[in-house]
């Protein structure tokens, strides 16, 4: 086999595989948005079938020798790279049988169907078991990757590149010490800051008019976009053009679509923004988890939450809604949705809490991993270490161990990438405020300025780069926690008017 021949091989392969990743893809939101339940049973063993056809594709030995050839030549920065990526997967699959890819493929989807059920009703018991079978079969997957590996460290690597549990450690532990203190001294204070017009009665319909405003704002734009709706919000990129988002309204509580969606808007624009020249190479997929959380929590919190943000949107949202919010101001609003109080819910705690609901959840992975956490009670050990760290209670399943999906279908390791996202957004923030005029652009409606940033310093290159190679890209730096523990000190000593 000479080069030539190989990266043909190679490239007709990976074609192909994209055209069964676009069609599982396309029924994976189909699944999670608009299918109805019944039939669920049926759609879930064929999408397991086109997983084992998958298989056989990314398997097939004239596919898998070209790959072995192609990592041993150099090929340039951008290919090496994805052969890189290419021989890290399959090097992966091929511990597994065929049989073994479809029934893993099965027992998430079940998973997923279980959750919700369980969720709607608000029973953990229905959840349980295929929890359980879950963390069983992501344990016995990670021994067969590599026995001599810690299981959680395979997993947490899975989602972001580099990272495990020593310097997840170090990241969390300032978080333990920084903030924690911190909160209970804000928490203190929380009447200081009315929020109760929030939570009034906000019908679905009208809420939808005002997200399609926000759509229009961001510049999320209906000939690349589509927002559909769900139980646990997400995005899901099909391709460059083609980025769906979700939403779901909770008609006592106008702040959670709003965020939502804004969050979901910046995932979406980092699948966008990728240059056209990736189209056709596998690395896309492999986009930093963590960066990704960056853009979204950049867009939900290091901008929607500002006053200048919402200059143009507020008086659309008052329109709708005269009689909840005729009467509160636009300082009082942004107050509002600012306020930091100990809650239940992940997605809808403040900027503050937020990474100690991540915190949590690293501290009982690495328990069930570690063998150190009491299977059969996990919705106990959830409910503790809320009480223990945020001193909330919950008072049913759907406030404690069912309220995320992430388990559901074993993306178990995922979670403390959403607090490391956020902390990159927030060294990101750092050097853009010495370029922009934030405030000024989003007074003025020019997100389009702020978008352009994004993609020029760091989204274009999508996975080319490990997330801490763009960082050091973007502002001239490796990653540095302090940013992030600094500018929510800074945020909340002001808006609490801490001495
Ligand atoms: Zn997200």
């Amino acid at each position: 086999m000479n080069k030539k021949e190989a990266m043909k091989i190679y490239k007709d392969q990976i074609r192909k595989m994209q055209a069964y990743h676009l069609m599982l893809a396309t029924a994976g939101f189909d699944r999670l948005t608009i299918a109805p339940k019944d039939g669920s049973e049926y759609r879930n063993e064929m999408i397991s079938i086109i997983d084992g056809e998958l298989y056989a594709l990314q398997t097939d030995p004239k596919y898998v020798e070209a790959v072995l050839f192609l990592a041993d030549q150099d090929l340039g920065k951008v290919m090496n790279r994805d052969i890189f990526l290419a021989k890290k997967s399959l090097e992966d699959v091929l511990k597994f049988t065929r049989e073994e890819i479809m029934e893993f493929s099965l027992a998430m989807m079940k998973g997923n169907d279980d959750w919700y059920e369980a969720k709607m009703k608000d029973d953990y018991s229905i959840f349980k078991d295929q929890l359980l079978k879950l963390i069983d079969l992501s344990k016995k997957r990670a021994h067969k990757r590599d026995p001599k590996k810690d299981p959680y460290d395979i997993y947490l690597d899975d989602f972001e590149e580099g990272m495990d549990r020593k310097k997840y450690d170090r990241f969390f532990s300032l978080i333990r010490k920084e903030l924690l203190p911190f909160i209970k001294k804000i928490d203190r204070k929380q009447d200081m800051i009315d929020d109760s017009f929030l939570y009034l009665y906000y019908p679905a319909e009208k809420q939808a008019l005002f997200m399609k405003d926000i759509m229009d704002y961001l510049g999320y734009s209906s000939s690349w976009g589509y927002m559909g709706l769900t139980e646990h919000p997400f995005t899901n990129g099909f391709s460059r053009n083609d980025v769906r988002v979700t939403t779901n309204y909770d008609e006592h509580n106008i702040s959670a679509a709003i965020f939502s969606l804004i969050h979901e808007c910046g995932h979406a624009f980092y699948e966008h923004q990728v240059d056209p020249k990736y189209d056709n190479l596998i690395f896309i997929r492999y986009m930093s988890s963590g960066m990704h959380e960056s853009q979204s929590r950049f867009f939900e919190n290091y901008l929607g939450r500002r006053k200048s943000f919402f200059k143009l949107l507020y008086p659309k949202l008052q329109g709708y809604f005269p009689e909840n919010l005729g009467n509160v101001s636009l300082d009082d609003f942004i107050r509002a949705v600012n306020k930091s109080k100990c809650s239940l819910i992940r997605t809808e705690a403040d900027e503050l809490t937020y990474p100690v609901h991540i915190l949590i959840r690293y501290e009982l992975e690495k328990l069930i991993f570690a063998g150190k956490a009491d299977l059969e009670h996990l919705d106990e050990l959830w409910d503790e270490k809320y009480e223990k760290y945020l001193g909330v209670k919950a008072k049913k399943a759907s406030e404690g161990i069912l309220q995320d999906i992430h388990w559901s279908d074993a993306s178990f390791g995922y979670f403390p990438t959403y607090a490391l996202g956020s902390a990159i957004g927030a060294q990101l923030l750092h050097q853009m405020e010495k370029d922009l005029d934030l405030d000024d652009l989003l007074e003025k409606g020019k997100f389009r300025k702020i978008t352009d940033y994004l993609k020029k310093n760091v989204q274009h290159c999508g996975a080319l780069y490990t997330f801490d190679e763009i960082l050091q890209s973007a502002t001239g730096e490796s990653f540095d926690p302090d940013y992030y523990i600094r500018y929510l000190k800074n945020k909340y000593t002001k808006l609490y008017n801490i001495k």
